[in-house]
C-alpha cells in the first residue's frame, strides 16, 4: 500500500489553463513517469543517477525540450506543456530525472541566446536525449554573489582557456555539455565580466567528481566540475561576451516559477497521500482522519495550497504572454517552496512514524523537498529581489 500514487483531489477552484490537447499530453506524460520511470526510482536513488536509457526513452515519446522550435527538434508548443511535465514527475514524486533543466533552462539559453551553429548542432540532439545538458553557475567559493564567480576564460586566440570549479551541477555527471557562466572581462567591470561558453564533456582538462552525497534527490546525478586549462573556441558563447549576467537574470524568473510549479504540485501530492493515509490508519478504533486535528489541519493545508495553486497559475498566464515580472516570480518561489515544508512537515506528522520510513512516499518528499527553498536562488535571496522592487 505503502507505495500507491495517491489519487489527485478536485480543486477547490478550477483550473482554466489547459485545453483537450494539453490533457491529451498529460495522459503521456503519467504514463511515462509511472510505468517507466516509477518502478525504477529505488534503483536509481542506490546508484546516484538514473539510467542513460530514460533520457533516449523521454526523447522518443516526445517529452524533451517540448518549447524548442520543430527545426531544432522541438514540438513548438507553449510553456504549458513543460508545466504538464513538472506537474505530472511532481505527482509521482521523482526527484532523479532533470528533465526541466534539461528542457526547459538549459535549452531555453541556446535557443534565446545561442548562435545558429550551437542550436543546430545541440538542440536536436537535446530533443532526442542523445545529448543531456547541465548548466553551471555556483562554483564551491560563491553561490548567491554571482558576480563573485572566479572561474574564468581568459582569451588565446580563437579560443578560452578555463580554469576553475562548479559545484551542486544537476545532470553533471551524465551531462554531455555544460552551458558554464565564466569570467571573461577582468577588474571591476562587474556582473559585464560574465559569459555563458558551452563546454562539451570529454574536452582536454574538463573532468567531473562522482555524484555528491545529498540529503535527498538521490538518484539526481548533482556533481562538481572542474576545469584545468581547458580550451574551448570562441564560437562556443552562449551570446555574446559579456552579456552572460544579463541571460542569467533573464532566465532565472522562469526559472523560479519552474520551482513554483514542482512546489505546489508536491504539495498537492503530499496532502493527497496523507488524505489516503489518514483514512486508511486506524487510532483509537477510529481513522485518524476522525479527529478534529487532523480534519482541520488538513483544511488548513488545502486551503492554503488552493491559494498558493491559484497565484502560480496567474504567474504562468503571464509567463504565456512574456509579461512575468522577477519580483511576482521570486514572490512566487519563496512563497510556494516554503509552504511546501511546512505542508510536508505537518503530512509527516500526521503520518506518525510510518512518515519516518522512506518506504512511504511523505517521507521521500520530505527530505527531497528541502532543496527547493536553497536551489534556483535562496529564499532569502528571492526577498532581496522583492524588497528592490518597493
Ligand atoms: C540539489 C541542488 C541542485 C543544484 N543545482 C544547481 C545547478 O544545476 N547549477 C548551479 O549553478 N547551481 C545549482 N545549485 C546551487 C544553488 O543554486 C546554490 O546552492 C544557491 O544559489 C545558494 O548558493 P550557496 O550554496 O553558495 O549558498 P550561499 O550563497 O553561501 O548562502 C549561504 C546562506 O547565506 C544566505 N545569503 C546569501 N546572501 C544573502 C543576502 N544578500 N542576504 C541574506 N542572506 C543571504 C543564503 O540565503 C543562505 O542561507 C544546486 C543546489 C542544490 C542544493
Amino acid at each position: 500500500m505503502s507505495n500507491t500514487i495517491a489519487q489527485p483531489m478536485n480543486p477547490m477552484l478550477p483550473r482554466t489553463l489547459f485545453n483537450a490537447d494539453h490533457q491529451a499530453f498529460r495522459d503521456t506524460c503519467r504514463r511515462f513517469f509511472e510505468t517507466e520511470c516509477l518502478p525504477h526510482d529505488e534503483r536509481w536513488q542506490e546508484q546516484g543517477h538514473v539510467d542513460r536509457t530514460i533520457w533516449n526513452r523521454a526523447g522518443e515519446l516526445g517529452l524533451l525540450c517540448v518549447t524548442m522550435p520543430e527545426q531544432y527538434g522541438g514540438l513548438g508548443v507553449d510553456r504549458l506543456y513543460s508545466v504538464i511535465l513538472l506537474e505530472e514527475q511532481a505527482r509521482i514524486g521523482n526527484s532523479s530525472l532533470g528533465l526541466a533543466l534539461h528542457s526547459d533552462i538549459v535549452a531555453n539559453y541556446l535557443n534565446n541566446f545561442g548562435s545558429e551553429e550551437l542550436k543546430s548542432t545541440w538542440l536536436p540532439k537535446m530533443a532526442t536525449g542523445e545529448s543531456v545538458g547541465a548548466i553551471a553557475m555556483t562554483e564551491p567559493g560563491t553561490g548567491s554573489d554571482l558576480q563573485s564567480m572566479i572561474t574564468s576564460a581568459v582569451s588565446d586566440g580563437d579560443d578560452y582557456i578555463v580554469n576553475g570549479s562548479k559545484t551542486f551541477i544537476t545532470n553533471g555527471v551524465l551531462s554531455d555539455f555544460v552551458v558554464v557562466a565564466v569570467k571573461t572581462g577582468d577588474g571591476d567591470k562587474g556582473a559585464q565580466n560574465i559569459s555563458l561558453l558551452l563546454i562539451e564533456a570529454g574536452r582536454a582538462g574538463f573532468t567531473k567528481s562522482k555524484t555528491l552525497k545529498k540529503v535527498g534527490m538521490r538518484g539526481q546525478d548533482t556533481c562538481e566540475l572542474f576545469f584545468d586549462n581547458v580550451r574551448v573556441p570562441k564560437s562556443n558563447l552562449v551570446g555574446k561576451e559579456g552579456v552572460g549576467f544579463i541571460a542569467l537574470m533573464k532566465e532565472l524568473a522562469w526559472e523560479r516559477i519552474i520551482i513554483s510549479i514542482m512546489s505546489i504540485s508536491s504539495a498537492e501530492s503530499a496532502l493527497a497521500m496523507t488524505l489516503q493515509y489518514t483514512n486508511d490508519r486506524k487510532v483509537f478504533g477510529k481513522p485518524v482522519a476522525s479527529f478534529q486535528n487532523t480534519r482541520f489541519k488538513l483544511a488548513e493545508m488545502r486551503s492554503e495550497v488552493q491559494i498558493g495553486r491559484v497565484y502560480v497559475d496567474r504567474c504562468l498566464e503571464l509567463v504565456l504572454k512574456g509579461e512575468l515580472q522577477p519580483d511576482a516570480a521570486s514572490a512566487a518561489k519563496y512563497w510556494c517552496s516554503d509552504l511546501l515544508s511546512r505542508v510536508v512537515d505537518e503530512c509527516v506528522q500526521l503520518h506518525g512514524g510510518y512518515g519516518f520510513m522512506l518506504e512511504y512516499p511523505i517521507a521521500k518528499l520530505y527530505i527531497d523537498s528541502r532543496a527547493n527553498r536553497i536551489f534556483g536562488g535562496t529564499n532569502e535571496i528571492m526577498k532581496e529581489i522583492i524588497s528592490r522592487t518597493m
